[in-house]
């Protein structure tokens, strides 16, 4: 079969300012779509209001432009495509690979490796006198596997790690691994750059592609910036914001915590002369195998 045009994303969820990491997400991906002569798009995650920071997605927007990012077509807001992620999830029920719920968290019980894991109580209906909150999709015990270009072969066995998961949240609103499935799909994303963090989400969003009956993109799971003392950078977690002043270094920075090598002069560059240098020497094999990494202090930091 012919291989599918190049066409890449970066999807933040507005719980936060970007940090090193997310820039880093964002970079690798959009260098990945310039090395293939490829589309890059940018999609606002907003589907669970309750974890939005207000003006998170303007300042990451206004954050991404400052650094030099261009991303084609308009910015899609998952806010705006819930009648898409319910139209998925009554596919799903129709075909009775989804199925009503009624548990709270008091109804889990713990795997074998001391996980959360949903006994499937509710998968032949509710019990008496229980009503419906969420919506699960059906799992089974057939390894889900994919081969990661970066991390290699991964699979998982969703049935016993996790069971059957939500699709549709008791808050009523639909779950990240269903909006990202079918927006991933509908925007005709060829290829997944995003953080290793992501990994273990892959085989139930393999599944989820696998009941709707979408094609599935290529996944490259990079590795997590961590910070000096070797935590996360998380915008949940508060990680610095960018020094909005430098965009130069941050490209720089993110560009050694991805394994690049730009040259010294260049940390003091504009980000135009940081993206000349990565269009010719961009490298994302520099990071195979590789789980996490760090990246070089900012001298204000
Ligand atoms: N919205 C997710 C995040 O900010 C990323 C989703 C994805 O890349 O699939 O962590």
């Amino acid at each position: 079969a012919r291989p599918r045009a190049y066409r890449g994303r970066f999807a933040p969820s507005p719980s936060g300012p970007l940090h090193l990491g997310s820039l880093a997400t964002a970079l690798a991906s959009r260098l990945e779509a310039i090395r293939h002569q490829g589309e890059w798009l940018l999609r606002i995650e907003n589907i669970d209001p309750p974890r939005e920071v207000p003006g998170a997605a303007s300042a990451i927007l206004r954050t991404l432009e400052q650094h030099g990012f261009a991303w084609d077509g308009p910015v899609v807001y998952q806010r705006d495509r819930t009648s898409a992620y319910a139209d998925a999830a009554e596919c799903l029920l129709s075909e009775r690979l989804a199925y009503p719920c009624a548990c709270t968290r008091r109804d889990l019980i713990r795997n074998h490796q001391g996980l959360p894991h949903y006994p499937g109580t509710c998968r032949t209906g509710l019990p008496p006198g229980r009503r419906a909150r969420a919506l699960r999709v059906l799992t089974h015990d057939r390894p889900i596997g994919f081969d990661d270009r970066l991390q290699g072969w991964h699979a998982a066995y969703l049935e016993s790690e996790g069971g059957d998961f939500v699709i549709k949240r008791a808050d009523g609103y639909y779950a990240y691994q269903l909006a990202v499935v079918v927006d991933d799909a509908w925007q005709g994303i060829s290829d997944v750059v995003r953080g290793i963090d992501l990994l273990e989400s892959t085989p139930r969003q393999r599944h989820l592609q696998d009941c709707l009956g979408l094609l599935a993109p290529r996944y490259a799971h990079l590795p997590l910036v961590v910070g000096r003392e070797g935590t996360k950078l998380s915008k949940s977690a508060g990680a610095a914001a960018l020094d909005t002043g430098c965009p130069g270094e941050n490209l720089w920075r993110a560009l050694w915590a991805l394994g690049q090598q730009p040259p010294r002069e260049l940390r003091t560059g504009e980000p135009r002369d940081l993206w000349a240098w990565a269009g010719e020497h961009w490298a994302l094999d520099a990071l195979r195998g590789v789980t996490t990494c760090s990246a070089p202090i900012h001298p204000n930091q």
